[in-house]
């Protein structure tokens, strides 16, 4: 099966200098895996909000992303297709290996919405497998899901570093980052954990930051860890 996996780019050009793709229209027009398109279908969204159209495209073209939206804009879906996306193109994971992407949010509720729309959106996947790692929970289970292999790790900090420093899981193969609600993540003390995973992923990855709020502390952030990114912003955002 022919998968167009990457919007039309000019491949002399390296990705991050690459002028910012335009926003989509319609979910049929970033060339999307058949079976994601089907599952948005059965998922019941029919058009991109406003924060999807302009970072769909962004974060399918390669580059880092630094999103600025108010809740409840559709922010996990507009990180959630094209970190699948992103997955498929990548070789398969085997038992034992680290996984693609990495999700870290602020709380064990909040991560658990973003597993739900992972999943989701990579229902009609085969073997497409995404583990959720939150404090609180059983820390053997976790341990075995990712020893066995899995595309995508959702996580809460501070548990992400617990199976890191145990060695149940690796950063080794990340090329696929999001922070999301960036801003809470540091309000909630997780600095220390986000620069751990940041400053330890392999040199090629993909960054995309999302926050409610652009506060210095998140503009310092981006500056370190982001690489031009491209800066999406949508309803009123104080800093
Ligand atoms: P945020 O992370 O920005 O707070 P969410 O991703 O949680 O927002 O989305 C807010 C709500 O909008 C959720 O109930 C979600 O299912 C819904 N939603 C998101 N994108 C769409 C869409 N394209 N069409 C319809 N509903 C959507
Ligand atoms: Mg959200």
């Amino acid at each position: 099966e022919e998968v167009c996996l990457r919007l039309n780019v000019d491949a002399t050009v390296p990705p991050d200098s690459h002028p910012a793709p335009a926003p989509i229209e319609s979910f049929t027009d970033m060339n999307l895996h058949a079976s994601i398109m089907k599952d948005i279908a059965f998922h019941g969204y029919t058009t991109p909000t406003s924060i999807q159209a302009q970072s769909m495209p962004v974060a399918l073209s390669g580059r880092d992303l630094l999103g600025c939206a108010e809740t409840g804009s559709g922010k996990t879906a507009a990180f959630t297709i094209p970190m699948i996306q992103h997955c498929l193109a990548q070789p398969p994971i085997r038992r034992g290996d680290g996984p693609l992407a990495l999700v870290l949010a602020p709380t064990r509720e909040l991560a658990q919405q973003i597993e739900k729309e992972v999943k989701a959106f990579s229902r009609s996947l085969d073997s497409f497998r995404t583990a959720i790692v939150v404090g609180g929970t059983n820390i053997s289970e976790q341990r075995s899901e990712l020893r066995a292999g899995v595309n995508i790790v959702v996580a809460t900090p501070g548990r992400f570093i617990d199976h890191l420093q145990q060695g149940n899981t690796s950063l080794s193969r990340i090329s696929f980052v999001v922070l999301d609600e960036a801003d809470r993540m540091l309000d909630m003390g997780f600095e220390p954990q986000i620069r751990e995973v940041m400053q330890n992923l392999p040199k090629k990855h993909q960054t995309l930051l999302f926050s409610a709020t652009m506060p210095v502390e998140i503009e310092e952030l981006a500056q370190e860890y982001l690489t031009n990114p491209v800066r999406v912003k949508v309803g009123k955002v104080s800093s």
